[in-house]
């Protein structure tokens, strides 16, 4: 309507039902395994803090985040349960986070040692996940130095600067079930926490599954599963199934509403570069986010949204901050509801419809969805 109005004209809309209902699915799949809700970037896109509540209350009992400043956030809004952080460089705060009672990870020799100077200072042992790299080729030890970083724990452990309480990996292809390095890193993770006991370590949890191994591979849930895109109610890949299939309800909706609308004649040149251009006189609407929001400029002529009752393609140049729609002779006004994705059901586009679209992922679609983007809980 035309009256000013508290609401934010453009927002990204959470459901936090929908991210309780998704974490209570995967939960549920997760059977005797606890659940850690990983919530880096921003939960996703979705707004850590908020989203870190709602899977707690929904049967979440850790958090995983990538980098320590997000750790630190979750303890600055006074949430207590487990946190594991997992990526530190040599410098890293470790002191911080041991006082913060934050688990780290660590994949090599430098990390133990720098964790263990920071736990000697802080007068307090530190919560260590030793991380094996089982066949994704990122971080964690090799083979061939899992051995001594296991007996390099187990010395630290023994000197009381650190407990080692975790031992873990990752997947490279969990979202292709049946790929044959799923079995493969599940064996070699055995072999990895096999190791670790010979060097006298008894874990308290071994964890392995992302979100698609907590859906489909239940062989890979041990003591702990780690979902993170299906927390917010998306699916890890087309080949592991639609959402609904396991129970996860998309949390994102991102909404605007039209800026200006205006008749154009044909031929009309529209946006940076003309890249479209009108095919007879018609009527342009102009939607108020762009690249620096995170719509991709690969959307250009390409991206779907919905306005005016059906979908239509973005006309022209995705811009820094706008993009124009070219809706023929339907009925629009400035300031009509645009939807540029959701969860599908009043006839939007889907992020993973984003994603495929652009030959990107769902994940890429939620997470870069820019600050400037007021997120709204519903
Ligand atoms: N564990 C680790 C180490 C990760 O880096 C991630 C995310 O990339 C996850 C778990 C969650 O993965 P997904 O979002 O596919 O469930």
């Amino acid at each position: 309507g035309a009256s000013a109005s508290s609401e934010p004209r453009t927002y990204a809309a959470v459901e936090l039902d929908a991210v309780r209902d998704s974490v209570a699915a995967l939960a549920a799949r997760a059977g005797d395994a606890a659940t850690m809700a990983v919530v880096k970037a921003d939960g996703y896109g979705h707004g850590m803090i908020p989203c870190a509540r709602a899977a707690l209350d929904a049967g979440a009992s850790w958090l995983g985040t990538a980098v320590l400043e997000e750790a630190l956030a979750l303890r600055a809004a006074g949430i207590t349960a487990p946190v594991l952080c997992w990526l530190a460089t040599p410098g890293e705060r470790f002191g911080e986070a041991i006082s913060a009672g934050i688990d780290v990870s660590a994949s090599a020799s430098w990390t133990l040692t720098e964790i263990a100077a920071a736990a000697r200072l802080a007068g307090r042992p530190a919560r260590v996940h030793l991380k094996a790299d089982t066949g994704l080729g990122r971080a964690g030890a090799m083979p061939g130095d899992w051995p001594g970083l296991c007996d390099q724990a187990a010395a630290l452990q023994a000197e009381g600067v650190i407990e080692a309480f975790g031992v873990w990996s990752h997947f490279a292809f969990a979202d292709a079930p049946g790929h044959a390095t799923v079995q493969a890193q599940i064996g070699a993770f055995r072999d990895a926490v096999d190791i670790a006991e010979k060097a006298g370590l008894a874990p308290t949890v071994r964890h392995l599954a992302n979100s698609a191994a907590t859906l489909v591979s239940p062989e890979a849930h041990f003591d702990l599963v780690r979902p993170g895109v299906s927390v917010y109610g998306l699916s890890p890949g087309p080949e592991v199934g639609p959402p609904a299939r396991f129970g996860l309800r998309p949390a994102m909706s991102l909404v605007s509403h039209a800026a200006l609308v205006k008749r154009v004649p044909a031929g009309t040149g529209v946006s940076y570069a003309h890249r479209y251009t009108t095919a007879r006189e018609t009527t342009l609407a102009l939607v108020p986010l762009g690249y620096a929001d995170g719509i991709p400029r690969a959307a250009t002529n390409t991206g779907e949204v919905l306005f005016g009752g059906r979908r239509r393609r973005i006309a022209g140049t995705v811009c820094m901050d706008q993009f124009v729609l070219d809706v023929g002779d339907d009925e629009v006004a400035a300031g009509d509801e645009v939807r540029l994705f959701g969860p599908g059901d009043l006839g939007e586009p889907t992020a993973d419809d984003w994603a495929v679209a652009l030959g990107t992922i769902n994940y890429e679609i939620v997470t870069r969805i820019g600050q400037r983007v007021p997120r709204v809980y519903v």
